[in-house]
């Protein structure tokens, strides 16, 4: 059967290859360190736990919208309302299934065959995929790592052209866990208001912020940017509920209600159970989230300093997300070694450590360390990954 070319042009998630090549050898008994994850190693709260399952022993267990329920779509805006100081309608929320979708189901709903889509650099690695599958064209900006990988509106400027339809920003992000401040944002959201460029806000890791760096939601600064940015946010990363898969999307109305027509003709809806349990995760305690961030911090800061440690590895200390970035240029230089995916099939073969190469994100000669594991693990893991450059060099 000859597939179609959509799917044919489409690569496979690296991030989600590398953790699966790290599974099959855990499974053949050898002991594997990932470095991989993009979820927090930490179990989902026990209150959204029996909401779910209360909802299952109610009964409610049969369709719902398409949009989500009214509870979770009104718990989604008293959020955004509340903690992120945007005024949106329920009726400008679609509840999906993960952020990934939220994103998929934006793209399909306003780029057109041949839209431009400026993606900051390094990316996560799902937004290229997704602009092309939906016809449109990637155009990649760099983000420096003089400037804490910080895009800023010169990065961005160069690269518009009236084919720019959207530009996806990412903060926190992912990879390099770098954050934009409310000053630059309000400078990227005037220039993008002022052209009509739509503004992709991809938030999941806004609970995620280390040093007392504050979160600002772009669509909170001012009337004319909210109304040219569609909010991206999901449980999954700041409630531990990759599993679950509920994640929204709000903004102005006409896109959101395209959405919520995909999600008729698609997934019909999120699963009935998980949203009964993001309602209890928006709306109960979020007392829990002090402890992960301590624990988070405390991983970050111990990762970048052995990093810095290793010969060849030069690491910037990242103010969100649970990822590092380290610079490995010299170390491969010093080496001998071809690439970032060399250096990366070395370390999983002799130090037995699962990370991913710079180049999956669009950012060669770096790799990506998550620290969403136990320090243990990080404390082992880095053991190995300065072993193993040693006997390189
Ligand atoms: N956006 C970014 C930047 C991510 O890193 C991820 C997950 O890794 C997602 C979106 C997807 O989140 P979800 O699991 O809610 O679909």
């Amino acid at each position: 059967m000859k597939l179609a070319g959509r799917v044919l042009g489409m690569s496979p998630s690296p991030t989600m290859a590398i953790t699966s090549k790290a599974k099959e050898m855990r499974a053949k008994g050898i002991d594997v360190i990932g470095f991989g994850a993009g979820e927090p190693d930490f179990d989902t709260p026990q209150h959204v736990k029996e909401a779910a399952i209360k909802a299952i022993n109610e009964g409610f267990t049969k369709y719902t919208p398409p949009a989500g329920i009214p509870e979770l779509r009104e718990a989604v805006a008293e959020k955004l309302r509340k903690e992120n100081g945007i005024d949106y309608e329920p009726s400008q929320v679609v509840i999906t299934d993960g952020a990934k979708q939220a994103l998929f189901s934006l793209m399909l709903s306003v780029i057109e065959e041949g839209d431009e889509v400026i993606i900051p650099a390094p990316y996560w690695v799902t937004y290229p995929e997704q602009v092309k599958f939906a016809g449109g064209k990637p155009v990649f900006v760099e983000t420096k790592e003089e400037n804490n990988f910080s895009l800023t509106l010169e990065d961005i400027e160069p690269a518009v052209t009236e084919k720019t339809k959207m530009i996806i920003l990412c903060t926190p992000n992912n990879p390099t866990g770098s954050v934009i401040d409310r000053d630059e944002l309000e400078r990227i959201g005037k220039f993008c208001a002022e052209r009509g460029i739509l503004i992709a806000s991809d938030e999941c890791y806004e609970k995620l912020t280390y040093d007392g760096f504050k979160h600002t939601s772009i669509a909170s600064i001012s009337e004319e940017i909210k109304n040219v940015t569609v909010t991206i946010n999901a449980l999954s990363k700041a409630f531990s509920m990759t599993g679950w898969r509920v994640g929204y999307a709000a903004g102005p109305k006409e896109i959101i209600d395209a959405m919520v027509k995909i999600n008729s003709q698609s997934i019909s809806n999120v699963n009935s159970i998980a949203q009964k349990a993001a309602v209890a995760a928006l709306r109960g305690p979020q007392d829990f989230l002090n402890e992960w961030l301590s624990a988070f911090d405390e991983r970050r800061r111990y990762m970048v300093e052995k990093l810095n440690e290793i010969p060849g590895v030069k690491c910037l200390l990242p103010k969100g997300a649970f990822y590092a970035f380290p610079n490995v240029k010299e170390l491969l230089k010093m080496a001998g070694l071809k690439d970032d995916f060399a250096l990366a099939d070395y370390l999983l073969e002799k130090a037995k450590i699962a990370v991913v190469p710079g180049t999956a994100f669009g950012m060669p000669g770096y790799l990506r360390l998550s620290y969403a594991t136990s320090m243990e693990n990080i404390k082992e893991g880095l053991r190995r990954f300065h072993e193993a450059v040693k006997e390189l060099l």
